[in-house]
């Protein structure tokens, strides 16, 4: 079964994307306080495909050898996965790029892990400013990457963004089933 795992840093808004995702409240736990999101978690979808919640990286106060612990076990889902067919990296639309994003989005260049961008609280800017940081992210991707990934535009508590994500996992999941028929 084809995998699909989200990821960001605590508190962009990943749990509550995936309760949107899933239109099920109580699937995945939403909290205010950073860093809850502990384990990976499993989610299977219209018995088609898995949602994988991948814990929140980079909140500040945790020891170092917390930091090197979570990555070996990022790293380690991710050197494992064999049914992994994209990441999506979450970033909150309000923020200008981060050094963290971008590091783990050139970690995943580099495992050849695709990914796309999913941009969070989307209702906290009007549609210019969305525009705008949008375009500011996509710049700064160009400095080192060829081209820009697929994004999403998104907002769980206005509830925008849900059908492009879903519509591109199903669209992907067509294409897999097709080649395999081939
Ligand atoms: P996680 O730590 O990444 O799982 O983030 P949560 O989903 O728990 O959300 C962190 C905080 O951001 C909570 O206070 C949410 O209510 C808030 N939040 C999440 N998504 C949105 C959104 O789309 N719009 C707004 N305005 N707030 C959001």
């Amino acid at each position: 079964i084809p995998e699909y795992a989200f990821i960001g840093r605590s508190n962009v808004g990943k749990s509550s994307l995936i309760n949107m995702l899933t239109d099920r409240k109580s699937l995945a736990k939403t909290s205010g306080r950073p860093g809850k999101t502990q384990l990976i978690n499993h989610f299977i979808i219209n018995e088609e495909w898995y949602l994988v919640d991948l814990p929140g990286y980079g909140y500040a106060r945790v020891s170092k050898t917390s930091k090197k612990k979570f990555q070996k076990f990022i790293t380690n889902y991710f050197e494992q996965r064999q049914q992994l067919v994209s990441a999506f990296v979450l970033v909150d639309i309000r923020h200008k790029p981060q050094p963290i994003d971008l590091e783990f989005m050139q970690y995943l260049g580099e495992n050849g892990i695709p990914f796309g961008i999913v941009f969070t609280k989307a209702d906290k800017l009007k549609p210019n400013a969305i525009d705008n940081h949008v375009d500011d992210y996509c710049k700064e991707l160009l400095k080192t990457w060829e081209e820009i990934p697929p994004y999403f535009i998104t907002s769980s508590s206005k509830k925008i963004g849900q059908d492009d994500v879903l519509d591109f996992i199903n669209n992907t999941n067509e294409e897999i089933e097709a080649l395999k028929n081939q």
